[in-house]
């Protein structure tokens, strides 16, 4: 559809859907639950070394609200330290005026053929579909990238997007894809047949394209931190370089940048230290790219911007810790979402990004989450994920309509709630329900309860209510 923003994939079953389909897959299940406990084991580890990583988080929180506040600001200094620095800044409102834009500078370098680093943000704006229509073919260079592309796959985690895929599966498609074959599916072997198939890549491509994890307001300086170094083999060795990045990168400083490059790669890859971090100022005579171009990428961040509660999505470092600690995306995996942001990050920043409630799919995301909040406490700026789904679900509500039975359910809701006896009234009428009760747990309810006790027990209500008690005892 035209205009729309392709955050989430054009034609995915709502997350309910998904999820079930997710669920029926053991070897899904049992590839999910070995990464994530192993990653989330780590990491719990390396963040306790650090004595103040709570005042690492509240730096982080209030480094990237105060950017937020001012974004405008900071990112025309941006822009400005860029220009000075023999580099090109271009504004894109949207995912096709941001694919334009690249695809434009592509052709203008004569290349028919791109290397990638891996990249949110072109993945947002389905980047790689779009210049494989305008005759581009862009070649990502991140192993778990790689895997998912050459596999005719979709990626299922922000950090690992091969998450999903075992080292047989792996394997196989090396086999079907790259002219050597990997000797075996021991992980050296298989990092062994990438390397040689990128190295060819590296050495023959004219133009890069990259995201960005940080820009640096002050001095124009674009940061990528990875683990492999194939993203530096990208920025360092084609002539031209491409940049997209979401406006909300920005930092103003190498003073805040040092926090965060201290809270992603504990949170991420649970290590002290990210093995790459690549730092490039517009371009240097004789060494690097000799053309830079940076994307400064809207795409519906002024819109979320502008909500109160839901903004706080934007100071996301996309280190991926939510997802790990997730227990729904554990068991349904990355893709049930049908967004390129899945777990709970994705479940707030897809709705808002993509600005389209009345879509059923983009509507079913803010209830993937059991609302337990261990997203929220792992978060390393501190965004309350929780706070930011109840929100969404009120507005996903909203959007149905009022005559929705959720719309009508909260209407009853409200009218009981609003007068105390109504209220007494109802926990009267409730206590009748313990009659269905078995040790304290109903597990069947007459409609419209039996869509809860469909799926789980409903606890009794108690024989006594607190204000009841509260007459007998104090008044
Ligand atoms: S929401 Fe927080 S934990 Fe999740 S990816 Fe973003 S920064 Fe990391």
């Amino acid at each position: 559809m035209a205009g729309r923003n392709p955050v989430t994939w054009l034609g995915s079953p709502t997350f309910p859907k998904a999820a079930h389909i997710a669920l029926g897959d053991t070897q899904l299940r049992s590839n999910l639950r070995k990464a994530t406990t192993t990653i989330r084991t780590k990491r719990a580890g390396v963040v306790a070394e650090l004595d103040d990583w709570e005042r690492l988080r509240r730096a982080g929180e209030a480094i990237k609200d105060s950017v937020l506040a001012d974004l405008d600001t900071y990112l025309s200094r941006l822009e400005e330290s860029v220009t000075a620095r023999g580099g090109v800044v271009h504004w894109a409102r949207d995912a096709d005026e941001a694919n334009r834009i690249v695809l434009d500078l592509v052709r203008a370098q004569g290349a028919e053929e791109v290397v990638k680093v891996k990249s949110m943000a072109t993945a947002e704006l389905g980047l790689n579909e779009a210049l494989e229509e305008g005759g581009v073919h862009a070649v990502e260079t991140d192993l778990a990238e790689l895997i998912v592309q050459l596999g005719h796959d979709r990626p299922s985690h922000i950090l690992v997007p091969a998450i999903h895929r075992n080292r047989a599966e792996i394997k196989n498609i090396f086999d079907r894809e790259m002219p050597e074959r990997p000797a075996s599916d021991e992980p050296r072997d298989l990092a062994e047949a990438a390397r040689r198939h990128l190295r060819r890549k590296f050495l023959s491509a004219k133009v890069a394209i990259s995201g960005a994890n940080f820009a640096v307001a002050d001095t124009g300086s674009i940061v990528v931190v990875e683990s492999e170094g194939n993203g530096r083999m990208c920025v360092t060795l084609p002539e031209t370089l491409i940049t997209v990045m979401g406006i909300e990168k920005v930092v103003p400083s190498w003073q805040d940048l040092e926090v965060f490059l201290q809270l992603l790669p504990r949170s991420s890859t649970a290590e002290r230290m990210n093995p790459y971090t690549s730092v490039w100022s517009g371009v240097t005579p004789g060494d690097g790219p000799s053309t830079f171009h940076l994307v400064l990428l809207d795409n519906g961040r002024t819109a979320t911007l502008a909500d109160r509660v839901g903004r706080q999505a934007l100071r996301c470092i996309r280190c991926s810790a939510c997802l790990n600690v997730c227990p729904v995306y554990e068991r349904t995996g990355g893709q049930a979402y049908g967004s390129v942001y899945p777990g709970p990050i994705g479940a707030i920043l897809a709705p808002q990004l993509s600005g389209d409630l009345h879509d059923e799919q983009v509507a079913s995301l803010p209830f993937a989450s059991s609302l337990c909040g261990a997203c929220y406490e792992v978060c390393p700026v501190r965004i309350n994920i929780p706070e930011v789904l109840t929100h969404l679900r009120e507005q996903a509500v909203k959007a149905k309509g009022k005559r929705t039975p959720e719309a009508i359910a909260m209407s009853a809701a409200a009218w009981v709630f609003a007068d105390p006896k109504r209220y007494e009234a109802m926990q009267r009428a409730g206590s009748l329900s313990r009659l269905l009760a078995r040790d304290g747990r109903i597990s069947r309810l007459p409609w419209p309860g039996s869509k809860w006790t469909a799926t789980r027990d409903a606890p009794s209500i108690p024989e006594e209510s607190f204000r009841a008690w509260w007459r007998r005892n104090r008044e």
